[in-house]
């Protein structure tokens, strides 16, 4: 039954599991471990524990599977792992897949932490990397090896907005006999389907849209049963950075109106767009979802909507970027994302600011680049805010 509803019957019930009381709001199993009624019965469940048994919470909890199977639900996984953050997921998706003498091909434009794993991590471990322009499918070609096991992108980048081409890069990974491995936060589980264009594995911080509310941090690993249950799960099992139960019954919570969400927030962006564009103050504006951007004609093919971010560089620099960000009335400085909160950053000084010139300078970051996370505020009073920010820029 539940494979024939549409997404949004799915994100409100999709993977309920109700005790003998029959609670309506998903239960939070707030415990470490669980009892059994016999040493025959523990014995057994060590051997082999079924999909409704629990032995640690290291290894699973019954509020965590909910969270997991509703998101299986949405992206059509066969199986799914939570992770105490996204950079739990990002590092585990490719560590347990992956070993010394290995190759890697991975899209340059990657979020700082992931660039570090891929970039410094993987390289210390004997693990050899090549970095591409993400947006070339000639140069994904030219970087695959006899020995490359996984191309990792994400799906757009930040927050230079670089839409990925998921069909092209997973066929490419296919026939070099390599995992396609895609880091989805900017494109949300709303706006793209990313498993059904051909990666195999999807991961997301769910620290960002999945909780949308500023409130927990988290993960989540989705993928073919094999992968999940072969490859992911012993190593994170292991290694140790499960979810929290009660930061899964959050994020099961924000589900239920992520779709919501999402649509107004895109909405919203689109809105801010074309009341920014031609801005006298605003050198270039980048939204996927706008036809100014490099990759449009790609993002429509594969998105729904544009997503919830938009970047953009003020004129003027670092200065005239700060006189702006300190005008702003509601939009707040952060560097979050995906909250209902509208949020703005200046990458060069914060998220980016480990990144060298040279490479800021190659990914097209400059000094008057701002990156703004639209929220649920009214459209009109957020245009008004930029709009009186922009005349202090
Ligand atoms: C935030 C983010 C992460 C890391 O998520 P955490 O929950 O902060 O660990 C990874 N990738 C992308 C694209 C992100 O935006």
């Amino acid at each position: 039954m539940m494979e024939n509803w549409k997404s949004r019957t799915k994100l409100v019930h999709a993977g309920v599991k109700r005790s003998q009381f029959g609670e309506l709001s998903e239960a939070l199993f707030l415990t470490q471990g669980f009892v059994y009624d016999s040493a025959e019965q523990a014995e057994a469940r060590f051997i082999e524990s079924g999909p409704e048994e629990y032995i640690y919470g290291r290894y699973g909890n019954p509020t965590v599977r909910m969270f997991e199977e509703r998101m299986m639900a949405l992206e059509g996984a066969e199986d799914a792992f939570a992770t105490a953050t996204g950079m739990a997921a990002v590092s585990g998706a490719l560590f347990c897949m992956l070993r010394a003498g290995d190759h890697i091909v991975s899209s340059r434009a990657l979020f700082g932490s992931c660039l570090f794993v891929v970039d410094n991590i993987l390289r210390r471990w004997g693990i050899e990397v090549t970095l591409v322009d993400g947006t070339d499918l000639d140069q994904w070609r030219a970087a695959m090896q006899t020995n490359t096991k996984v191309c990792f992108l994400e799906a757009i980048s930040n927050p230079t907005l670089e839409v990925c081409d998921i069909a092209g890069v997973a066929s490419i990974a296919h026939d070099g006999g390599a995992k396609l491995v895609v880091d989805n936060v900017f494109a949300t589980p709303i706006f793209q389907r990313t498993l059904q264009l051909g990666a195999d594995i999807v991961v997301y911080s769910a620290t960002k849209h999945i909780d949308g509310q500023g409130r927990c941090l988290g993960g989540i690993v989705l993928g073919t049963r094999e992968y999940i249950q072969e490859l992911f799960i012993p190593f994170n099992k292991h290694t140790g950075p499960s979810m929290s139960p009660f930061n899964a019954w959050v994020m099961l919570k924000g589900m239920e109106t992520i779709a919501l969400r999402c649509d107004a927030q895109a909405d919203t962006a689109k809105k801010i767009v074309n009341a920014l564009s031609g801005n006298n103050k605003i050198n270039r504006i980048l939204f996927p979802m706008d036809k100014s951007h490099p990759q449009y004609a790609l993002a429509k093919s594969q998105m729904t909507k544009g997503g919830t971010v938009i970047s953009f560089e003020i004129d003027g620099g670092k200065r005239a970027a700060f006189r702006f960000l300190n005008a702003l009335k509601i939009i707040i400085i952060s560097n979050n994302l995906g909250d209902a909160k509208s949020l703005a950053t200046h990458p060069v000084t914060t998220t980016h600011k480990n990144m060298t010139a040279e490479a800021r300078a190659s990914a097209g970051i400059t000094d008057g680049f701002v990156r703004l996370s639209v929220g649920l505020e009214d459209p009109d009073d957020l245009i008004l805010d930029l709009l009186e920010a922009l005349k202090e820029a």
